[in-house]
């Protein structure tokens, strides 16, 4: 559904994304990983079309997006939710979701839609509280919510789960697998590996700007290279 080819990005001197060939199958959940400033969130940037790439091309369904601007994305169904927050902290739950979906949705279906995302998103009873109160997890909930309103075909997480409990985490991976399950094409960003875990279809590693290894989660964590530019080492005992 995705694919790059030979896609650069520099900023400055520095190669922040290094010659990545990276294809993502339509209907998979797929993790991306990697030490921090691997390359990660410049990536998704990248897929947006916030960031134009130094060198390379970008395809979505076969078509070439490089040189199209986010908007022109996101009508063709790419949706993200961004490591930094994205919601109107003084509106209340149910008034940012209307924000997100009243140009699609009125009346009576636009009541019904935000009434099954609440209940989706585990914030029926929280529907009108101010964001700004809601829990950590809450939030992320609702960010997840902003960007799914509009039924992407893809849709990019960038660590989604970041300060979470572990019971939002799992309900997090939970709500990843009931959208997987309803056809939509998943790639997180994501740190805990027992999120990956319970997700991931297949798992990329992102190391300074390249694709250093790529598979199964089972196969990753196996993978003592993998484990080697985490912490340097590898103990067997
Ligand atoms: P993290 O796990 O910490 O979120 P990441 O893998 O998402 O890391 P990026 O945010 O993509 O990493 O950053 C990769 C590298 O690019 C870092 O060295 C960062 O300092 C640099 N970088 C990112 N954005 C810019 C920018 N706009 N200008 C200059 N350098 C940048
Ligand atoms: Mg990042």
């Amino acid at each position: 559904l995705l694919q790059t080819i030979d896609l650069n990005k520099r900023f400055g001197g520095l190669r922040v994304t290094n010659n990545v060939n990276f294809e993502l199958d339509e209907g998979e959940v797929h993790c991306l990983i990697g030490p921090n400033g691997a390359g990660k969130s410049t990536l998704f940037r990248l897929f947006l079309g916030e960031h134009s790439p130094s060198s390379g091309r970008i395809l979505y369904a076969g078509e070439d997006i490089t040189h199209l601007k986010p908007f022109q994305r996101i009508r063709k169904g790419i949706s993200v939710k961004f490591q930094v927050p994205g919601i109107f902290a003084a509106l209340s739950v149910r008034q940012n979701l209307t924000i997100a979906l009243q140009h699609h949705l009125e009346g009576a279906s636009l009541d019904e839609e935000i009434a099954r995302l609440l209940e989706f998103l585990r914030l029926t009873a929280s529907a009108d509280m101010q964001a700004a109160s809601l829990s950590h997890g809450q939030k992320q909930w609702l960010e997840i919510g902003m960007a799914i309103s509009l039924k992407p075909r893809l849709l990019l997480l960038d660590e989604p789960t970041a300060g979470m409990s572990p019971d939002e985490t799992y309900e997090t991976g939970e709500m990843v697998r009931a959208l997987n399950a309803d056809g939509v094409t998943v790639l997180a960003v994501e740190h805990d590996m027992a999120f990956v875990r319970q997700i991931a279809q297949r798992v990329t590693v992102l190391h300074f700007g390249q694709i250093f290894a790529q598979g199964t989660v089972a196969e990753i964590t196996a993978n003592d290279a993998v484990a080697e530019i985490y912490f340097g080492h590898v103990d067997h005992d």
